[in-house]
């Protein structure tokens, strides 16, 4: 059984450290972007859950899931967190 890690190109790479010639994996994925962003660039972000009164076929049971955006998006959420 081969594990072939280094096919570049299966790997999801940090937008965010390839704009400094950095090669990392992303953990998570920017849900306002869609960007892939490392654990370094990945800011959690607790969004609140919007509750509508209006009928839905599923319903929302968790609140505040964590998302991850990236910096940018981060700063843009969430002023002066992303230092
Ligand atoms: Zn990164
Ligand atoms: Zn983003």
């Amino acid at each position: 059984m081969k594990h072939s890690r280094r096919t570049g190109d299966f790997m999801l790479r940090c937008y965010e450290c390839a704009l400094y010639d950095k090669v990392e994996e992303s953990v998570a994925i920017c849900i306002m972007c869609g960007k892939g962003i490392c654990m370094e660039h990945a800011h959690r972000i607790d969004l609140p859950i919007w509750e509508g009164g209006y009928p839905t076929p599923v319903k929302v049971m968790k609140k505040g899931l964590p998302r991850f955006v990236c910096s940018e998006c981060g700063n843009i959420l969430m002023p002066g967190s992303c230092e």
